[in-house]
């Protein structure tokens, strides 16, 4: 049987993934989501097992020493990484699997799967970009300062991704997204 296909959404922290991903699903059923593992606390709202699977430090650095993650980067402090089981299991039996990471993560899983398809969702700029970690509430003023400079570093990697999709109007975005899924499972699939 076929592979199945590796699409990764990549993009500066705060740029919107993970919405774009939760409306994507809300009506499309054509791709399987990783959950990532984390040892960054939960947020309000946030389920163990659908957003993330929350973890401490030891068994993260035990699931490293394992070799149990596809990648893994610290990002902001923590640990984030691709539970390499599910991934792999989903690609054998044929069907198709996305991960929401951050610009290191895609860049070790360039080296892993360099037939994946990568996805850069862009900022319409640095301020919204900013307004927007403003908005989530969920940093402090330092810290949302340590997330800018990174994404004003993460932007310069936008060339190495096969798809940019630029993350102004959300609805646009996702329709933008679910296209390259469906032209890149046809292509594959001739
Ligand atoms: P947040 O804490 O806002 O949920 O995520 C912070 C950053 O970590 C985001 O850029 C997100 O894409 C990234 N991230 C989430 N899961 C993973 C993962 O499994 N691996 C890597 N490398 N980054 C991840």
């Amino acid at each position: 049987m076929a592979q199945g296909t590796l699409f990764v959404l990549s993009g500066p922290s705060g740029v919107g993934k993970g919405t774009v991903l939760e409306h994507l699903f809300a009506d499309y059923d054509g791709i399987n989501y990783s959950v990532s593992m984390t040892t960054r606390d939960p947020r309000p709202g946030e389920v163990e097992g659908e957003d993330y699977f929350f973890v401490g430090r030891s068994k993260f650095e035990k699931m490293i020493d394992n070799d149990e993650l596809i990648e893994y980067a610290c990002v902001h402090g923590n640990y984030y990484g691709t539970p390499r089981h599910y991934v792999e299991k989903t690609l054998h039996r044929g069907q198709d699997i996305i991960l929401e990471i951050d610009i290191q993560g895609a860049n070790q899983v360039r080296e892993l799967f360099p037939e994946a398809v990568f996805i850069f969702l862009q900022p319409p700029s640095l301020q919204a970009l900013d307004k927007r970690l403003q908005k989530r509430g969920s940093e402090s003023p330092e810290a949302r300062e340590i997330r800018l400079e990174n994404a004003r570093k993460e932007m310069a990697e936008v060339d190495k991704y096969d798809y940019v999709i630029l993350n102004d109007k959300l609805d646009k975005a996702v329709e933008k997204l679910k296209n390259v899924i469906e032209l890149e499972k046809n292509r594959r699939k001739k």
